[in-house]
């Protein structure tokens, strides 16, 4: 019988470790090859014409009536997320006062504005996701919260700061234009606004633009449904704490079993009739390790301990070494299991490629786990062997939960696996898998959002910049930007997207709060200057851009292997999606860079152009 040996011909150790990575490697392979397919991200549907009511807001509970704005101000800022509210404190604090939220939400909070389906809370450590927490002297009252409170805790950030003072609530911007003569951004609304602004900052998130699945007969269904992220209370019932009472009696269908789908089917099948979860590729899941915040813990934080914690977990995922692991959850844990390996072995080899071994036999390490705990837990074999997510961890969002996996234990719910193919059709009466027709009264889409799009057809409206050039023109093959926030041509404006051309950010607040603290010094400094317009140079954008395509090499390898997900432009990376990608610098890079310049002023690299009255 042939003998196990792992990748790099040692027998004893693949023994040691249970599994055989060869095995494993062509396992992931044929796994993702089912998943392939042509279309990549155009099979999604947009959400509009006959889909266009799964957009609608299912939580304001009324109109805001207001006069149409013809004013200006200096800080006009788009999206009231974290994006915003950190651009706004910061704003704020540097003593910037003419500042104004624009948002079509009503309220401040973006994503945990529009989520609020039952379930649903953070994976990321609250004491470092949620931002400004020293500066409100709020302390969350779990390691992991919930939607509830995060939302709170925007609202908390508003108030504070005093962002409610002068905000366009239920407000969706139609066109942005540059007026060259006046240096001022004209913004357009569907409130028949036409306001001028100094400076724009757009913070219009990522996950912002809800999609539907490309399912042929997606507009037959008869019966209710929608989308995770317009949640339906009043046809459901309940709270996002569950309770979900209106649900009593119903056949409910779920499509999807991404992190959104993970933290609510366990409510519906509480309440449901009978729950059809209809699954194409199995989220990981590992347990989720939550508890009430200590107050011991907390009476021994000092000063600055919060910038501290999520800098510490910033470099540990950015694979950096700390003394500490301040965090120690699931995103570190592979870092750790990673250390624990190369410590093992007497004469560690440190070159890249025994490291990308070494990561990938850890990666493997961390899988199997998660394979194992599904064994552990659904009783069925065959659901079991279902629910097991077969590639690496970081190639979809690796999700923690105690209830999802028992769920399927249960007897009123069935896992309809699509074998990687997905939902053939939908009919009027439910939906069909394999020529099966699941009879259903509700179907819930949790399909996620756009991403790889156009970030202008995302946002909703086009951005018209110097001598009339688009946004979505000068884009069209990538973004091209300066640290991922200014763009040349389109002066006086500010990103705030943190994923496209920023530092790679697992926490993604902390991506947010660099850029908002970057772009707030630089606005308070070309104010109080009198500059008229700021713009990239040439050269440093295309610097910046050769920069990032240098270094998205490592990261479009692994995505390549990767089963399809928005995270590789559904398995077809390219060069524009190798463009749009992270700055994946050393660990703490992204941050060093941004501080430096604004040692060096904040202006280097920037063509300052000064009132004439200043000059
Ligand atoms: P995702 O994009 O992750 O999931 C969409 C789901 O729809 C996938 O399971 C996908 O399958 C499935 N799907 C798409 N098309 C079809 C089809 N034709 N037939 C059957 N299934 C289909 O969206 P989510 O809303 O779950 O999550 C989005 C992101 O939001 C996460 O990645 C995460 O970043 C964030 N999030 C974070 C949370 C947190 O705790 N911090 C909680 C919830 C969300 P397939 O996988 O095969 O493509």
């Amino acid at each position: 019988m042939a003998q196990k040996q792992d990748s790099t011909g040692d027998v004893t150790a693949a023994e040691n470790r249970g599994f055989d990575p060869n095995a494993l490697r062509a396992k992931y392979d044929a796994e993702r090859d089912k998943r392939l397919r042509s279309d990549a991200n155009e099979q999604y549907r947009e959400l509009k014409g006959g889909l266009a009511h799964y957009m609608e807001d299912t939580y304001s509970e009324s109109r805001i009536e207001r006069e149409a704005l013809h004013d200006e101000v200096e800080v006009a800022i788009i999206g009231g997320g974290f994006g915003g509210l950190l651009t706004g404190a910061r704003l704020r604090e540097a003593g910037v006062e003419d500042v104004r939220v624009i948002d079509a939400t009503g309220d401040f909070g973006g994503t945990w504005y529009w989520n609020r389906y039952p379930g649903i809370a953070c994976d990321i450590e609250a004491y470092i996701y949620l931002p400004l927490l020293e500066e409100t002297g709020y302390m969350p009252t779990q390691k992991y919260a919930t939607g509830a409170e995060i939302f709170e805790h925007c609202k908390r950030i508003a108030r504070k700061y005093d962002l409610y003072r002068d905000t366009c609530f239920q407000t969706r911007v139609t066109e942005l234009r540059w007026d060259e003569d006046a240096a001022r951004w004209i913004i357009s609304t569907d409130r028949g606004d036409c306001m001028r602004a100094r400076f724009v900052c757009m913070a219009l998130g990522v996950l912002n633009h809800p999609k539907l699945p490309g399912i042929p007969g997606i507009e037959d269904f008869e019966g209710h449904s929608f989308h995770t992220s317009r949640w339906d209370y009043a046809y459901t019932g309940g709270s996002s704490d569950g309770s979900l009472t209106g649900l009593r009696g119903k056949r409910v269908g779920i499509i999807g079993t991404g992190a959104t789908s993970v933290q609510c089917v366990p409510h519906l099948a509480e309440t449901a009739e009978h729950l059809y979860v209809f699954q194409r590729t199995p989220s990981s899941i590992d347990v989720k390790d939550n508890h009430p915040t200590d107050p011991a813990w907390v009476a021994s934080l000092q000063p600055g301990w919060h910038q501290k914690r999520m800098d510490n977990f910033q470099i540990l995922t950015q694979g950096g070494y700390q003394e500490e692991d301040l965090v120690n959850d699931n995103w570190t844990e592979i870092i750790r299991m990673l250390v624990a390996n190369i410590q093992q072995s007497e004469n560690p080899d440190l070159s890249p490629e025994a490291l990308q071994q070494q990561i990938e036999l850890a990666d493997f390490g961390k899988m199997e786990q998660v394979r194992a705990r599904v064994d552990e837990v659904v009783e069925d074999e065959a659901t079991a062997e279902a629910l097991k997510p077969y590639y690496r961890q970081f190639c979809k969002r690796p999700c923690i939960h105690n209830d999802y996996l028992p769920t399927f234990n249960r007897e009123n719910v069935t896992l309809v696996d699509t074998k990687g193919k997905g939902v053939e059709r939908i009919t009027k009466r439910g939906v069909v898998v394999d020529g099966s027709e699941y009879e259903l009264d509700c179907l819930i889409y949790a399909s996620g959002f756009e991403v790889g799009t156009d970030y202008t057809r995302r946002g909703g409206y086009e951005v018209h910049g110097r001598n009339g050039q688009t946004l979505t023109d000068k884009w069209a093959d990538g973004a091209r930007t300066l640290h991922g926030m200014q763009s040349r041509g389109f002066p006086n404006c500010f990103f705030i997207m943190s994923i496209v051309q920023a530092g790679f950010a697992v926490n993604f607040t902390h991506g947010l709060g660099d850029t908002a603290r970057h772009l707030a010094f630089i606005i308070k400094r070309a104010l109080d200057e009198g500059v008229e317009s700021i713009e990239v140079s040439e050269e440093a954008e295309n610097a910046w851009v050769d920069r990032i395509l240098a270094v998205a090499g490592t990261g479009s390898d692994f995505q390549q292997t990767c089963t399809p997900s928005y995270y590789n432009n559904e398995g077809k990376p390219n060069n524009a999606s190798k463009q749009n990608s992270f700055f994946f610098g050393e660990p703490g890079e992204f941050m060093k860079i941004l501080e430096d310049c604004r040692a060096d002023g904040g202006m280097k690299d920037l063509e300052v152009c000064y009132s004439a009255d200043e000059e």
